[in-house]
Order: structure tokens, then sequence, then C-alpha cells
């Protein structure tokens, strides 16, 4: 550590510590007992700006992150979110400077560019007698989970990581992604759902059995296989909603069964599919994921009110697509659009088939979104499928996105500048309810890089690395 991160270290240890007069009297530093991390990847400030501004128009109130803004209760900070090898990161990397608190290249999870791997937090808490946990919309071995649990040279060995975190023993461990315990699906036959049965775990893959868990004994729960439906589709589905539970809601499930751990715990929760919406430019999942990660959020927000020793994170991996609400003459109508949709181009697409025919397509957005498209921009997205070979309808990236998203953009006003990742410095938000806002964000620098949260979670709870 250089001296300057000593410096830049040592202010940011000072954000919990100086809150309490009573403590700083007794000259005992105040210390937070659970960290609560949540994570929106991919969330440019346009996403956050306009979620809140789809929830104020349609619900008539303030998102549950910006509330904390508008009343003055949190801390706020722009993060550098570049990696090792890159002033774009990606979510392995942006994980692992979280987690293993050093920058390492695209797509490693705690491993450095000179192969060093360097231990993960989640590791670390869990064997200071912490609980640990995370939850998510992507695979539960996705990047962002992984870089706070694990270290691997390549976070496209699921597989593998399914299997460490047998071994790692988390007390929750919630999201999706089936395929990497199923037997069937597992390149090496392995059962995983019976392994961790075996070693103690509840085990769940429905909504329901998530909701049986108790606390006791540590939980696995794998919804679906890939990604949990994006939170609109959900929301249009009681059949969705029924097997599948939403990310507010393996939130709670997850700090029901942490907290009575006597020393207390810590959980990642992540809208992972936020990122996926963007790279599609699919509006209706981006925004409506945003505001489940929101729920999420507002979860978090009580428990940590009514427990007082809870610390929250709110922020970003990375930006992704930079979208936003565009100037224009019909510019509060066109926005206002998005909140009558029903489904997400997610929705639209993947149930299109070489089949379709061009009105059946038309009546297929209209009853999504009530665009009515031309048939000539009907016959033009259909032509994608027919260069479609039968396993290219399970890869997103080959659907007509950006087309799609083109043609609605003079509907919605919201413009995109891309599909990918962006090196955007992001918005973080902390939050202690134990302490006064004003006292407590003293020692914030207002612009931090990504790895210094490692060490701000380390200070925070008084936990050390070795
Ligand atoms: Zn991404």
């Amino acid at each position: 550590m250089n001296r300057r991160d000593l410096v830049r270290s040592a202010a940011l240890g000072t954000i919990l510590l100086t809150g309490s007069t009573s403590n700083a009297r007794s000259g005992n530093r105040h210390r937070v007992k659970n960290i609560i991390f949540l994570v929106s990847d991919g969330m440019s400030t346009g996403t956050l700006a306009m979620a809140d501004l789809l929830r104020q128009r349609k619900e008539g109130r303030s998102s549950n992150w910006l509330r904390l803004y508008r009343e003055g209760r949190a801390q706020r900070a722009l993060m550098d979110t570049a990696s090792a090898s890159s002033l774009v990161t990606d979510s392995a990397a942006a994980s692992s400077a979280w987690g293993g608190g050093v920058r390492v290249p695209n797509g490693s999870l705690n491993v450095d560019a000179d192969g060093q791997a360097h231990r993960p937090i989640w590791q670390t808490f869990k064997a200071a007698g912490k609980a640990v946990g995370c939850v998510t919309t992507v695979p539960i071995t996705h990047a962002t989970p992984a870089g706070f649990c694990v270290n691997s040279k390549s976070r496209g060995s699921m597989a593998d990581i399914a299997e460490h975190y047998l071994g790692l023993r988390f007390d929750v461990m919630m999201g999706a992604g089936t395929e990497q315990f199923n037997p069937g699906k597992r390149p090496d036959g392995k059962d995983l759902f019976k392994a961790f049965n075996e070693q103690g775990y509840q085990v769940a893959q429905t909504r329901d059995t998530m909701l049986s868990f108790r606390p006791g004994k540590p939980a696995l729960g794998v919804f679906d296989s890939d990604s949990l439906p994006f939170a609109l589709d959900r929301a249009t589905s009681p059949a969705l909603q029924q097997i599948i539970p939403s990310l507010a809601e393996m939130t709670h499930t997850a700090v029901e069964l942490m907290r009575g751990n006597a020393d207390g715990f810590v959980l990642q929760v992540e809208g992972g599919k936020v990122d996926w919406a963007a790279h599609t430019n699919d509006l209706a999942a981006l925004l409506y994921d945003q505001l489940a990660f929101d729920d999420a959020v507002g979860e978090a927000i009580r428990f940590a009110e009514q427990n007082r020793e809870t610390l929250l994170i709110i922020t970003t991996d990375h930006g992704n697509a930079n979208p936003g609400l565009l100037y224009g003459a019909n510019a509060n109508h066109n926005f206002d659009q998005i909140q009558t949709y029903r489904q997400t181009n997610d929705w639209i697409l993947t149930g299109v088939t070489k089949d379709t025919t061009p009105t059946q397509l038309i009546e297929r957005i209209e009853a999504a979104q009530g665009l009515v498209i031309k048939p000539d921009d009907a016959r033009s997205l259909l032509l994608h499928y027919t260069a479609l070979d039968e396993t290219g309808i399970y890869n997103p990236r080959k659907l007509p996105f950006r087309q799609l998203a083109a043609l609605q953009t003079p509907h919605t006003a919201v413009g995109w500048a891309g599909m990918d990742h962006t090196a955007d410095f992001v918005e973080l938000a902390i939050v202690n309810p134990g302490h006064s806002p004003s006292s407590a964000s003293a020692g914030l620098p207002a612009l931090i890089n990504n790895t210094d949260l490692h060490t701000f979670m380390l200070q925070a709870t008084g936990v050390h690395q070795d």
C-alpha cells in the first residue's frame, strides 16, 4: 500500500468511526456487526435516474435508493471502476476489486496478472465467525457473487465454482443456474444438489420451498436454469410468481436466516439482470429490474433501521450502455408509456420463431408494450430468424435486440449510447442508520477506487484480513 492509499484508507476508516459522540468520548471505535452489499450490475446513472422517474410518475413515490439522498440519509461518492487490464471492467474484475482488494485482469476472479491469488472477502468474514451469503437474479456461480467467494482464473468455469461453493460451506447462496448443480447438465455428471443436501444444506428449487427455510442450517436456492425471469415478465405471470422468488424476497429470506448469528452476517445482493438488459438495450427489462433491485434496497433499509448495527453499501460495478431520456416536445408523454408495459423485449423476441408472420409479430409487440410497428419493420425483424441455426434462438445476442430498440426510441424518447460496459465513474451510497449521516459523512472521499471498498468493509467491521 503506498502513502496515498494509506491516507485514503485512513479517511475511509473514519467514516464509521466518528459517528457517535458517546463512542468518541469513551474512546471506543464504533464497529458495525453486519454488512449488506447491494449491487445493481451494469447500472449507468441514467438507469438509476429513469427508474426513479418511473417510480415517481407511476407510483407517486421516490425510489428507495434516491429517497436516501432526498432525505439526507446516505453518504455519496463516485467510484472509479477500472480493472487491471482495462479502463472498462467486466463484472469478474469489478467484483474481485471489492472481494480481493486488488485489481485483476478482466475475466479473472481474484487472480492477478502475475497469477497470484487474493483471498476473497467472504472467506475472511466466514473465518471471523460471521454468517455469509449471496443472492442474485443470475447464476449464483456468476461473476459478481463469485468475486466475493472464490479464486478462479476464469469466470466461465461455473461448474467448478459451484463445486468450490460446496467446500466453502457458506450460509446462504441463492439465485439461478440449475445447470451447474444438475447431474444431467454438469460435464462431470455430479449431483451437486444431493451433495449440498448431504452436507446439511436446506435446498430449494422453488419459491415455496425457499419460504419454508428455517434458521439453523445453511441454505442453497437455485430457482431457474441460466437466469431468473426479468421482473416485468415475472410480474405479468402468476405462474412465474409462484415458483420464482423476487430479489427482495430472497434478500428478506437471507437476512432472516443469518440475523441470529452471534457474530453477525454479511450479505451480497445482486440485481444481475440490469446488466443483461443494458446489453440488449431492453428498456422494459432494464427499468423494471432496476425497480426490483430497488425493492431489495428497501428491504435492506427496513432491516438496517430496525437493527442499528448494519452497514448498507449500495452501488454498481460499472455503467452499461448509458441509456437516457432525451429532450423533445413529447418526452414526458413518451416516457410515461413505459408505465403500461406488460412484457420485455426479451419476452417478445425469444417467443418469435421462423414461422412467426409479420402480423403475429406486430400483435405480439402491441400486446407487450402498446406499440404498433409497420409491416416493413416487422418483416425486417423476422429476417434475423431465418438466419438462425437451431441453437441460435437461445443466444440473445443473435436476436434483433438492437433493431427493436431503435424502433422503440422515437416512442419512448429513451436513447442508448451502445450495448456494452462503460468506463463511467459510478454512484456509491453508504448508509449506516446507527449513525447520523452528517457526522458520518465527514471522512468519505468524494471519489474512490473500487478496491477501496474492500478495506472499507474490513475496517467497518473490525475484521482483519489474516
Ligand atoms: Zn455485462
